[in-house]
């Protein structure tokens, strides 16, 4: 018996092989990048996509931390040289995830986490069915929606979190309606209510995945 806690996490090291390309969506506010600091914290063999986007920083994100914060012409540009694996304009804005970002970090073995929107995750979805059959964003795709308990406790969090203002927040708040009617899309769902549980539920999907044959 070892003589740790039993709730101490070692990091976890993935088996070798199958890499995955993680694609959480939620409506803004439900707990998405609070869950994937977790997992990025707890996977060594993970990294995290950092998108572009042509919104401008919240107080504290970091340039090529956070997100690559482009001009919307630099994001043009890059649309027009085929950078993006997918991209969307979502809540006014254009975000992007960089195609060669994913394509190193699955070619090199490790897992990808991205934090997208429905219909980034619908654009990536797509690409993974028309794939080749031994394409690693065909065989790493797996997909996660994280649902608030309710709108209510969604914007008390987006207002505890005090980083946007009230018209932000009541924008999020409309957009969070539609993006909810996209979750049966995903393979995966979870209600991010107890923290403690949605993050036990999240790292259950990662090391399942991470055990499948086919
Ligand atoms: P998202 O990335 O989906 O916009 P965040 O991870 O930034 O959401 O979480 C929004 C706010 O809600 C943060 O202040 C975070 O600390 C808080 N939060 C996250 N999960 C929970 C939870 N299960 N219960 C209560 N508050 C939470
Ligand atoms: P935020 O501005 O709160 O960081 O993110 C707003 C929304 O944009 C979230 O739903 C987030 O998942 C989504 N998002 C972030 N990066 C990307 C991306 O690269 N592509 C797409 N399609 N959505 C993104």
């Amino acid at each position: 018996m070892s003589s740790s806690p039993h709730n101490a996490r070692e990091p976890q090291r993935q088996p070798p092989g199958r890499a995955l390309l993680i694609v959480i969506s939620a409506p803004s506010g439900a707990g998405k990048t609070t869950l994937c600091d977790r997992l990025l914290a707890e996977f060594e063999a993970m990294d995290y996509s950092v998108s572009c986007t042509t919104r401008p920083p919240r107080p504290g994100e970091k340039d090529g931390e956070d997100y690559h914060f482009l001009t919307e012409a630099e994001f043009k540009a890059r649309i027009a040289r085929g950078a993006f694996l997918e991209h969307a304009v979502v809540h006014g804005h254009r975000y992007g995830t960089l195609a060669e970002t994913v394509a190193a970090a699955l070619n090199a073995g490790r897992d990808v986490l991205m934090d997208i929107d429905v219909q980034g995750a619908r654009q990536i979805r797509e690409r993974a069915r028309a794939a080749d059959a031994a394409d690693p964003i065909r065989l790493g795709f797996v997909d996660v929606f994280v649902a608030p308990p309710s709108l209510q406790a969604l914007e008390a969090r987006l207002v505890k979190r005090a980083q946007d203002s009230d018209a932000v927040i009541r924008g999020r708040l409309r957009n969070a309606e539609q993006e909810l009617r996209g979750r049966p899309e995903y393979q995966y769902g979870i209600v991010n209510d107890d923290l403690e549980t949605a993050y036990a539920q999240l790292r259950a999907i990662v090391i399942a995945e991470h055990c499948r044959i086919a």
